[in-house]
């Protein structure tokens, strides 16, 4: 039912308030009313079914768009701390056969340096030992603990030639002690020969016993190198009188060789052990026959066996003279 205006008025006079329905809205409108509340509704449920966003990310701040970083000149790098050039180390000095050979050469043009090398060759055992032990030829002198004269038989029928002393022979002033020098000992107890004899009650005494079983162990240098450094050309030439003069005492029937400085020192050879060893030289007409250190034998065991094929070969050399 519808009211005019005047009965409109009459009955608010009246306190009377009249109910009218909203203005309908077009269907147009009304259809899109509609599909917009279906589709709140179905956001609605799908963000009921969908797993909770974590925290941080519904958090997360809009990230703002990228504003161009300036480019930057690289900032200087320092350069790296210089490291202090390492101290040059001295190259070791090589010591070969021409430059040995010069030495002597060198020694036996200096006058007072033959003088000696002459008076050398008339010593006898004791004032050879005495010279050895005052002897200031070389720079060796000044390291020294003591010299290492040599041990043995003074006429031994076997000589054995090393390098130089090593720690614990520059201690003990003895040629091959220690480790090394037990090897040598037992190597040449296998082939009956031996640096000592014992006579009496266990009393060592050097010149007792068979001459033809004993050896007499000698270095090519009386002087422990500082460090153990390869030997120098002039320090050999000036101890060699020595060792020539200890050789023209005790005459031997063989020597064996033990050592590359050694070899160079007595044949005068720069050729490798292992190419030299395995056949008879000679010095000053006494055979010879080169083996490989102790010292080397016991950090090369393999070689161990090519060094019992040396005494061997020794043994068979001597018993043949
Ligand atoms: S190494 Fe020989 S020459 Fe040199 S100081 Fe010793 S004993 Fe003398």
């Amino acid at each position: 039912m519808s009211w005019s205006d005047r009965q409109r008025r009459m009955l608010a006079a009246m306190g009377v308030r009249l109910w009218s329905p909203a203005a309908a809205a077009p269907p147009a409108v009304a259809a899109a009313a509609v599909a917009e509340a279906a589709a709140e509704t179905a956001v609605a449920e799908r963000a009921a079914e969908a797993p909770a966003m974590p925290l941080a990310a519904q958090e997360r701040p809009a990230v703002p768009a990228p504003v161009a970083t300036p480019v930057r000149a690289p900032a200087p790098v320092a350069p790296p701390a210089r490291t202090p050039a390492p101290a040059p180390v001295p190259a070791r000095p090589v010591t070969s056969i021409a430059a040995a050979a010069q030495s002597v050469q060198d020694t036996l043009a200096d006058p007072l340096l033959a003088e000696r090398a002459a008076h050398i060759a008339t010593l006898a055992w004791g004032p050879l030992h005495d010279a050895v032990a005052a002897c200031t030829a070389c720079g060796l002198c000044a390291t020294r603990r003591q010299t290492v004269f040599g041990v043995g038989h003074a006429r031994a029928d076997w000589m054995i030639v090393g390098e130089a002393p090593g720690e614990q022979e520059d201690q003990q002033g003895e040629p091959f002690v220690g480790p090394a020098g037990q090897l040598l000992d037992q190597m040449l107890r296998a082939v009956g020969q031996s640096r000592r004899a014992e006579s009496g009650e266990g009393r060592e005494d050097d010149q007792a016993g068979d001459p033809s079983r004993r050896v007499f162990i000698a270095n090519t240098l009386k002087c422990r190198p500082p460090r153990n450094r390869n030997p120098e050309p002039d320090e050999l030439a000036r101890c060699e009188p020595f060792l020539k003069r200890q050789l023209a005492l005790v005459q031997p029937k063989l020597i064996l060789v033990m050592g590359r400085f050694a070899v160079k020192q007595l044949l005068q050879s720069d050729e490798a052990i292992g190419k030299l060893r395995g056949r008879v030289h000679r010095y000053e007409g006494i055979p010879v026959v080169v083996t490989y250190h102790p010292a080397y034998l016991l950090r090369n065991m393999p070689d161990k066996a090519k060094a019992w094929e040396d005494l061997c070969l020794a043994k068979a050399t001597a018993d043949a003279l």
